[in-house]
């Protein structure tokens, strides 16, 4: 009688000893991949799942959420909230999404912080060269661009809780320097409130990063040797393990057109109205969060190597790596105190 009560003791510790091995060991996981197009481009996500969860309705809900992104933020779409606002007269505030009022205020803060390297109202002088919706590239004269800048100018949008106003007349906002990096954070939330701790979001280039590949494995993020023609990421400078916070590149050497032996390319140095001018050809940002990288991206683009580099070293929370092309197909690499690559 006593044994088999001790029998029954042990017969029950075994199948709770194993129940807690089951919990205390992680499950087996295994990574997901699904992509699609967004933003005029392409996104891929990187789940790291639990073996039995299919992670099925996901991607549904991913392509969910950037389609209400670009009703909202694109220039390309005419019905989008954004060409609405930008269809509206100029002067009247326009209320505006919590979500479009979210981007256009980080917007502001960086175009102040930036000095105006970042300026979303540069819409006019990306248009009047090509690089917007329809657009044809060509060269301005310096009259076109003078007329386009005197629409154009951050401090002309004026932002008051949930209300925007232009105010003045052919004002255009373009977000395609930061809504990307928005975007890429957003989907990181939406598989975060999923119950989803390990993931790498990715639009355009633009890249988030929650907890880890493989366990005691960070997330790898290749930077792409700067080269044009080349294949997207055919060759790479180098790889950022990406322990958290988000990654985002802009560069000058894929959106171009040469002429007369310069480079006239899609991004615009909103203090000369025209593509900047340096041998400076790309740039990748560190940050918490991508929309704050991606607007750096763009605004360090245009600051250049030198004052980029030292406004990088000044600032909390941000760090870059410049690549600079210093002729023969080679390019040096400047990288902020912080900066890690492998
Ligand atoms: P990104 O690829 O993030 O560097 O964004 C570049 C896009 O942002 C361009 O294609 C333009 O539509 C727009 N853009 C160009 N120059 C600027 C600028 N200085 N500030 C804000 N947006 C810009
Ligand atoms: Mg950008």
């Amino acid at each position: 009688m006593r044994r088999s009560r001790w029998l029954a003791a042990v017969l029950l510790l075994v199948p709770a000893l194993l129940l807690w091995q089951l919990l205390r060991s992680p499950a087996p996981l295994r990574l997901v991949t699904f992509n699609g197009q967004t933003m005029g481009t392409t996104y891929h996500v990187v789940l790291r799942v639990p073996d039995a969860d299919k992670a099925a309705d996901v991607q549904a809900a991913v392509d969910a959420r950037l389609a209400e992104i670009n009703r909202s933020m694109s220039t390309w779409d005419p019905q989008s909230e954004l060409s609405r606002l930008n269809a509206a007269p100029a002067g009247k505030p326009v209320a505006v999404s919590a979500e479009l009022y979210k981007v256009l205020a980080a917007a502001q803060h960086w175009s102040r912080a930036t000095g105006g390297a970042l300026d979303v109202t540069v819409g006019p002088l990306v248009n009047l060269w090509g690089f917007g919706p329809g657009g044809e590239r060509r060269t301005p004269g310096p009259r076109e661009i003078a007329a386009a800048r005197a629409r154009s100018g951050y401090e002309r949008l004026r932002l008051e809780p949930g209300r925007v106003t232009r105010t003045v007349p052919g004002m255009y906002v373009d977000l395609s320097a930061i809504a990307k990096g928005y975007g890429v954070d957003e989907v990181g939330r939406l598989l975060h409130a999923r119950g989803y701790a390990h993931y790498l979001v990715e639009i355009g280039g633009e890249v988030v990063a929650a907890g880890e590949r493989d366990a005691g494995t960070p997330w790898h993020v290749g930077i792409e040797r700067p080269e044009a023609g080349l294949p997207q990421g055919a060759e790479l400078v180098g790889a950022v393990p990406l322990r958290r916070g988000a990654l985002a590149s802009s560069g000058s050497y894929r959106r171009y057109r040469d002429e007369g032996g310069q480079r006239r390319h899609h991004i615009i140095d909103p203090r000369t109205g025209r593509p900047t001018q340096s041998r400076l050809v790309a740039v990748t940002v560190w940050a918490p969060d991508c929309m704050t990288a991606d607007a750096l991206a763009t605004a360090l683009m245009v600051m250049g190597p030198d004052k980029g580099l030292a406004w990088v070293e000044r600032t909390p929370d941000v760090e870059a790596l410049f690549l600079v092309d210093v002729g023969g197909g080679d390019f040096a690499q400047h990288a902020s105190s912080g900066f890690v690559t492998e």
